[in-house]
């Protein structure tokens, strides 16, 4: 048994009066963000941070945004296509610790309910699940609250 790390990193832009999903959840918001799935960016950089660590490439070469099928799909599905393929592959998560980058609104009275979604969508316990808010201090695209952007790294074992 040896350990594996992984990264990934997903940004999506935010426009009005769109639906604005994170971490498996709708935030309520005025702002969403746009893209071909939910555009959950936190799963979406979850997903990358997972088939990264067991080497199976990345969330669009397993799930193109040219596909018809991925079309406003729920990121709950894609991350558990991701858990199929990594644990066929013999692996196991020990922990994600994720970040994600919003100006507004706040994400920090939603975050346990995120834990609680990524983790069972991952059958994991919610305590190896770390999730952290931070704004831009309104710097750059971010710091306008035109883009969202997410970090998420994870150790498995194989
Ligand atoms: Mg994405």
């Amino acid at each position: 048994m040896y350990f594996r790390i992984g990264y990934g990193i997903d940004v999506h832009r935010l426009g009005p009066d769109i639906p604005l999903y994170v971490g498996g959840i709708e935030i309520p918001s005025d702002i969403g963000a746009i893209g071909h799935s939910d555009a959950d960016v936190l799963l979406h950089a979850i997903c990358d941070a997972l088939l990264g660590a067991a080497n199976l490439r990345d969330i669009g070469y397993h799930f193109p945004d040219t596909d018809p099928q991925y079309k406003g799909i729920d990121s709950k599905v894609l991350l558990h296509k991701v858990y199929d393929l990594i644990t066929a592959e013999g692996c196991e998560i020990v922990n994600l610790d994720c970040t994600v980058v919003l100006e507004y609104p706040k994400l920090n009275p939603h975050i346990e309910k995120m834990q609680a979604v990524i983790a069972s969508t991952l059958h994991l316990d919610i305590d190896k699940v770390s999730i952290k808010a931070t704004t831009h201090e309104q710097v750059d695209s971010f710091g306008r609250a035109e883009a969202i952007k997410a970090y998420a790294a994870c150790l498995l074992t194989k």
